[in-house]
């Protein structure tokens, strides 16, 4: 199978018609499926023409209008138009078009009139979803109004058909359950808000708990955990392109002393800034990592021993011509480090074992030095 093989077709057609924009699909996806709510309600009112219970021409009208504009709210969105607005989704829009077309079809459809009553819910419950609880209110309110006035309206002109004492109850029934719908709206949003507030929380904590899990507390560095396993990722990398690395354990020379004359405290300082030190003068692709207590290890990436050598020489350099003043006046730290080429075929622990060795003898030879395995 080609590995760029084109998607299906119904893939690709939706794509066209939908973008590949996931905000603007969703988007999309509502405009679409309130003109499939509309189609129904035309057939809906269709079906009332054909069994003689409403006129063919004005049904005909309505149809063109509530389906046209429907079109048009669809076309603003997948045109990018709607962007400028505060609410691209044009939901508010939509939804009063949708229920001002309601309203003309229950002025239309005489006997039928009862059909709209659901669709008009349903219309709303979308903006449960969507709206905050007062622009729910605003809709539903709207509702109420321009209901009234149909029934009004059309009590005056077909009172035969309208009977004013069916559309005083039609309109008791509409005036009671937009509050009802409200009031649901606004439990709605909390249920929303909390679980927006929720889903914020848990981002932090996953996070912290990450941060906790990989740095080491005092220095910031990468802990020995999080350094295992960047080891075996460099381990695993080398394998396959055949190049190799080197492990350096640094470790600072008498720092039980250090501890002893200052205190821990300024043992903690002085640690935390030989990290910060290092850091600065290590290779970017290099990684450096507390070990533990006085001991930092340094992954350098892509490199063999003599190139590697250069790049520790520079750290225990750099740390030895430190100077702590004026907190620690006087102080001079200086750090020993043995260092350790990856072999084919030899465990990222054997590698480690291998430049704890060289640490030792350096350590031997009168510290301050870089040993080579
Ligand atoms: P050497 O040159 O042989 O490495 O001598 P050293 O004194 O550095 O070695 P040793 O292992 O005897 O002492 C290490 C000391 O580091 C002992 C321990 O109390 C101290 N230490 C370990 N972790 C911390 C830490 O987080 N903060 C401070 N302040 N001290 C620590
Ligand atoms: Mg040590
Ligand atoms: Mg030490």
């Amino acid at each position: 199978m080609s590995l760029n093989a084109s998607p299906p077709l119904h893939r690709r057609a939706l794509d066209a018609l939908l973008t590949t924009d996931p905000v603007q699909r969703m988007r999309l996806s509502q405009a679409g499926l309130a003109m499939l709510l509309m189609s129904a309600g035309v057939v809906a009112m269709h079906y009332f023409v054909f069994v003689g219970i409403a006129a063919s021409a004005p049904v005909w009208w309505w149809t063109a209008a509530s389906l046209g504009g429907m079109l048009v709210f669809f076309c603003l969105i997948r045109a990018g138009w709607s962007r400028r607005l505060r609410d691209p989704s044009l939901t508010l829009p939509q939804m009063l078009y949708a229920i001002s077309s309601g309203v003309v079809a229950y002025a239309l459809v005489g006997e039928g009139r009862g059909s709209v009553f659901p669709i008009v819910m349903v219309i709303i419950a979308f903006g449960l979803f969507q709206l905050r609880p007062r622009a729910v209110s605003a809709v539903g309110f709207y509702a109420v109004a321009l209901f009234g006035a149909a029934m009004a309206l059309m009590a005056w002109l077909r009172p035969d058909v309208y009977q004013p004492r069916v559309e005083l109850g039609h309109f008791l029934m509409i005036a009671t359950m937009m509050p009802a719908m409200s009031m649901l709206a606004s439990r709605f949003s909390s249920v929303r808000e909390r679980l927006r507030r929720q889903k914020s929380d848990l981002a932090h904590a996953v996070a912290r708990i990450q941060e906790l899990a990989t740095r080491d507390e005092l220095t910031g560095l990468p802990n020995r955990r999080h350094m295992l396993d960047l080891m075996e990722q460099e381990h695993r990398r080398c394998v396959r392109s055949g190049h190799t690395f080197c492990l350096a354990v640094i470790d600072v020379d008498h720092f039980k002393q250090i501890n002893d004359r200052q205190g821990h405290a300024a043992g903690d300082e002085v640690l935390r800034t030989l990290a910060r030190e290092m850091q600065t003068v290590r290779r970017l692709s290099d990684v450096l990592s507390r070990w533990g207590g006085e001991e930092f290890v340094l992954m350098l990436s892509d490199s063999r021993a003599p190139l590697a050598r250069g790049g520790v020489e520079r750290l225990r350099e750099r740390v030895a011509q430190l100077r702590f003043e004026p907190d620690l006046p006087g102080l001079q730290v200086t750090v020993s480090a043995g260092l350790a080429e990856h072999h084919a075929g030899e465990s990222v622990a054997q590698t480690l074992a291998r430049a704890d060795q060289a640490l030792y003898e350096a350590k031997a030879q009168g510290r301050n030095r870089v040993v080579v395995a």
